[in-house]
């Protein structure tokens, strides 16, 4: 098996995929950076000019939109919401637009897992650093918590006509659970614009495949293994995909510790915590989800990872969605239909048993 390992494994933030498996013909890429993460494109077919005014047109479609979507830009859309007043009209580019109506969308259908209004406190818990560094000297205190908690709601966020409106200063934006899931669905569109029949799309832990490899085959799909300090597997299994996208979300690459414990960046919009910190317990240390929209596929992934593997699999069922859950005690779930191969150092769980019924 050809694995394209050292090239994934050397991302910076995140690398929670890497490909396997490939035919002889594929075309690989460097990467370039956009949204703190490396887009890899791989084409698999023969007209290489189309390949390249795609790439082309990618590139300019994913630096554009960064430099409005991204929270960590001074000048970008989303900076300027943020820094809005209460009752400020901030107009928006029709992605941005997008972003926001998609993600109270997620809100609504994740019950509140999924948050976009969490700026505040990914800054308080050292996350929101734009050159990338995490972490903090000390805890916040539980009141710090509370107060930035109660502007962490996307009711206090109207839009209208292209624009947006919040209700208090202190509401804050960030679309980092659905940002890179949205442009890879832009970049599916692309390419399929240029007559692409078979690509693979890898942004940081997200994957978005357009068809089958060229021999007819399902694309393999690497997930990483959440404890592969601790097994020291690389990869948690392969998963055999076509046609659609899948997320990884994982509290492995982004946290730091302290006294022991593990702070992830992905938060808990009821507590205010890092999931499984405080009164967090989701116990879910990977959450993977297929979907045919990869923005849905990124913001179910987080979102699972909040709510905790029965709730995960309600939410999931609930929107005909499939995954995998990956919980802290080295047992794995799998909701729905997922070609799953290769596990080693995790148990299946079943979850009659797993929840006691
Ligand atoms: P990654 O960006 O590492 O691939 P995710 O897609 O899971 O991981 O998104 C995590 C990011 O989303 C965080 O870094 C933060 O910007 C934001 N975020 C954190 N918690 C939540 C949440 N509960 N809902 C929505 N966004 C969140
Ligand atoms: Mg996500």
């Amino acid at each position: 098996m050809l694995k394209t390992l050292s090239s994934k494994i050397a991302l910076p933030l995140c690398a929670a995929m890497f490909f396997f498996a490939f035919s002889a013909c594929q075309v690989e890429d460097e990467g370039q950076f956009f949204l703190n993460s490396r887009l890899e494109i791989k084409f698999f077919g023969a007209n290489r000019e189309a390949e390249r005014l795609c790439r082309q047109e990618i590139t300019r479609f994913l630096e554009e939109f960064e430099q409005k979507a991204s929270a960590h830009l001074e000048d970008s859309e989303v900076s300027k919401f943020n820094k809005a007043k209460a009752g400020e009209r901030v107009q928006l580019s029709e992605r941005v637009y997008k972003l926001f109506e998609l993600s109270m969308e997620y809100y609504q259908k994740t019950g509140g897992a999924f948050n976009h209004c969490l700026y505040g406190l990914s800054k308080l818990w050292g996350f929101m650093e734009s050159d990338g560094i995490y972490g903090i000297e000390e805890l916040p205190s539980q009141q710090q918590v509370e107060q930035l908690l109660s502007y962490a709601d996307p009711s206090l966020i109207e839009l209208s006509d292209g624009a947006a409106v919040k209700f208090h200063d202190a509401v804050k934006v960030d679309f980092g659970a659905v940002a890179k899931g949205y442009a890879l669905d832009v970049c599916g569109q692309i390419a399929r614009s240029y007559g692409i029949k078979s690509a693979l799309f890898n942004m940081a832990g997200n994957v978005y495949a357009i068809g089958y490899k060229d021999d007819g085959a399902k694309f393999s799909i690497g997930i990483t293994d959440p404890r592969m300090i601790e097994t020291g597997e690389e990869i948690f299994a392969g998963v055999r995909l076509a046609d659609t996208s899948i997320s990884v979300s994982g509290d492995y690459e982004r946290y730091f510790l302290k006294g022991g414990i593990r702070y992830c960046h992905i938060i808990d919009p009821f507590t205010g915590w890092p999931v499984n910190t405080g009164n967090s317990v989701s116990g879910i240390i990977s959450a993977i989800v297929i979907s045919q929209n990869a923005a849905q596929a990124d913001a179910f992934s987080t979102a699972v990872m909040v709510s905790g593997p029965e709730e995960g699999k309600r939410l999931l069922e609930q929107n005909g969605l499939c995954g995998i859950i990956i919980t802290a005690d080295k047992k794995y779930y799998v909701v729905g239909d997922v070609e799953l191969f290769g596990v080693k150092n995790y148990e299946r769980a079943e979850w009659e048993a797993s929840f006691g019924r």
